[in-house]
């Protein structure tokens, strides 16, 4: 674990850092002020502290490195991908997405996903690390200063980037926990959604924190063998144990469970396989999102057509399961996760080979 970062810290952790290199508490305070609400991208913007403490503190709790190195935007501009560069070198991603009603941030929680789905393209290269939880609010607050840019507001922030939520889980919750402080940043918890494969423990635990966050669950399937051949963690917490910690979830937090489901053609998308779906989410409170599945290299799967996702929403929609498809914005640019940073690494590749 390395030194922690200014954005690693909750707002007593900070009064604490700045009160041992022997500065007094209420700078906490300003720093936040300026960082978490005036969205400041370094100490040197941050006017009201005197320029020694700024160099003082950019030694001692360095602000988080997490620097814009490329982007892409969809053709209407209202989908964009930003790749980041870390302190070690290492890219994440992240996209905003502007619709007339929300702005929300998508967010990577970690560099690379150990749970190796085929479909994706996170899951290609392996897990290289977890992301500390500066790391992950440090693209959230870029988010926001582009909604600010907009004249918009940072309004949802959805952990469907890279990586895993579940596997970093302290991170990820810390993260939620400095968004949320409502005398910083001031995210409301109804704000995030966690999007998981299927770590049956980390569902157990986040319904026991008392936070109204929401949780979406990748689904995919509703039959244990073709759900395994999908999202390898299902050999580990197979359909029966999930779906009945998403019963849990939704009877101790009252909240709906969002399942997910990316349709590739001829693999998971039949009438079938939307019946055995209704089956299995059968009395449960949740909502489904069809998600046409964006194309991945080495991969010669295509993405559902229309009409077998609308075929596929009936069946759902028949059996009393409300069901909507995702528009399938940022395909263009790449948006499927991990897609821009698998691409910029092939570059590299390519370039180093030159
Ligand atoms: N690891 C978590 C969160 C990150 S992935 C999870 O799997 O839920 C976020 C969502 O994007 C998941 O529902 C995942 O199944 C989906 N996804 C990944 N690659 C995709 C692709 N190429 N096309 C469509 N959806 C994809
Ligand atoms: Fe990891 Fe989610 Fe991609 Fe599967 S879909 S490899 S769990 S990021």
């Amino acid at each position: 674990m390395t030194d922690p970062t200014l954005l690693d810290l909750t707002h007593d952790a900070l009064a604490h850092a700045l009160e041992a290199l022997g500065h007094p508490a209420y700078r906490a305070r300003q720093i936040e002020t300026a960082v978490l609400q005036g969205l400041a991208a370094s100490y040197d913007e941050v006017s009201t502290l005197p320029v020694a403490l700024r160099r003082d503190l950019a030694a001692r709790i360095p602000f988080t490195v997490c620097d814009p190195v490329g982007s892409a935007e969809s053709p209407d501009g209202e989908t964009r991908k930003t790749l980041f560069r870390l302190r070690d070198g290492e890219t994440i991603e992240a996209v905003t997405m502007a619709y007339p009603d929300r702005f929300t941030a998508c967010v990577s929680s970690q560099v690379g996903c150990a749970v190796g789905c085929p479909f994706c393209a996170s899951g290609q290269g392996g897990w290289v690390r977890d992301l500390s939880p500066g790391e992950i609010v440090a693209q959230v607050l870029h988010a926001a200063r582009a909604a600010s840019r907009l004249n918009r507001r940072l309004t949802n922030v959805v952990y469907m980037g890279m990586g895993e939520p579940f596997s970093n889980y302290d991170a990820v919750l810390s993260s939620i926990r400095i968004l949320n402080d409502p005398r910083g940043f001031g995210l409301g918890a109804r704000s995030f959604t966690l999007s998981t494969a299927g770590d049956v423990p980390g569902i157990r635990r986040l319904a026991a924190e008392s936070l109204q966050v929401n949780l979406a669950v990748s689904l995919h399937a509703g039959n244990d063998e073709l759900r395994s051949s999908l999202i390898p963690l299902n050999r580990q917490f197979p359909l029966g144990e999930l779906l009945e910690a998403c019963r849990a979830y939704a009877k101790t937090t009252h909240r709906r469970v969002t399942f997910e489901i990316a349709l590739i053609d001829g693999v998971n998308d039949g009438r079938r396989h939307a019946a055995e779906v209704a089956e299995r989410l059968r009395g449960l409170l949740c909502h489904v999102n069809l998600i046409p599945w964006n194309p991945v290299p080495h991969r010669r799967w295509r993405r559902s057509a229309a009409a077998a996702v609308e075929t596929y929403r009936e069946v759902l929609t028949k059996a009393g399961i409300a069901t909507t498809v995702r528009d399938s914005r940022g395909v263009e640019i790449q948006a499927g996760c991990g897609q821009l940073r698998s691409q910029r690494q092939a570059e590299d590749a390519r370039s180093a080979t030159r």
